[in-house]
């Protein structure tokens, strides 16, 4: 499907990387989770949440298999775009902008992350109709040092103004599109995280939506087995409601 009927918000589900650190030869957003492509997760919570459209970026040339063995071999409903994405994050995360054009809202979502749920997808939108601006994240658990490159610890920050990000971050389109567009005219960028590119523009606060500490990003091989004991205690927990 094409985005001819564009609607209020699309959703940017990122899954470009190689994933080098998942030690593996598949690209880690089609590893198996419980019997079914690491990627599946968000786009079926994507599928079942407020959003219109869904963008996902993959990576050079797995357009046609990702369409083919998880848009339709999972019957995703919503009107989906496939494009390829870039070297580095920020490059997959321009290419769904462009495709995301027309759009009031953007939601950017990290495809390795499973267990993100409607739910929380409809709070970030609501939210984001309200502030314009939102990341998802929770307070650290643990506190945080902040270390030179000589092992010496220089800083402990307040641990209670100290929050983990995560994904979704989500937008007014034309806010993150500016931003965006800006990073890219200059030299030597370093970002890691989308409220990053915004926050350097330096003229729009950015809303913290709380998340949850299960929306786990996978990334090693243990966060692999991690995600298939809390898939296994979630599906338990559904069987017993029922
Ligand atoms: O590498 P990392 O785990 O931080 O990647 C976060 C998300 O960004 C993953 O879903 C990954 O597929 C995506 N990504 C991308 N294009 C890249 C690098 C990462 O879409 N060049």
């Amino acid at each position: 499907m094409t985005g001819a009927a564009r609607k209020e918000t699309a959703a940017i589900i990122l899954a470009g990387g190689r994933g080098s650190r998942m030690k593996s030869d598949t690209p880690k957003q089609y590893l198996m989770l419980a019997g079914r492509p690491l990627l599946y997760y968000s786009l079926k919570a994507f599928d079942d949440s407020g959003t219109d459209e869904l963008i996902v970026v993959t990576g050079a040339g797995e357009e046609e298999y990702c369409r083919r063995e998880i848009v339709e071999a999972y019957g995703i409903r919503k009107p989906v775009q496939i494009t390829a994405g870039g070297r580095e994050r920020y490059h997959s995360v321009y290419s769904g902008l462009k495709k995301a054009e027309g759009a009031e809202y953007v939601l950017i979502h990290d495809g390795a992350r499973p267990f993100l749920t409607p739910l929380m997808i409809d709070e970030m939108i609501r939210q984001t109709r309200e502030y314009g601006a939102c990341v998802m994240g929770m307070p650290v658990k643990d506190t945080i040092k902040i270390v030179g490159k000589d092992h010496i610890v220089l800083e402990t920050p307040d641990r209670s103004s100290v929050w983990q990000v995560q994904t979704p971050q989500a937008f007014r389109y034309s806010l993150i599109r500016e931003a965006y567009d800006r990073l890219f005219e200059q030299e030597n960028i370093s970002v890691t995280d989308d409220a990053m590119v915004l926050e350097s523009m330096g003229n729009h606060p950015i809303h913290m939506v709380f998340g949850s500490y299960g929306n786990l990003k996978i990334t090693t091989p243990e966060d692999l087995l991690i995600a298939e004991g809390m898939w296994k205690i979630q599906s338990g927990n559904e069987q017993r409601k029922k």
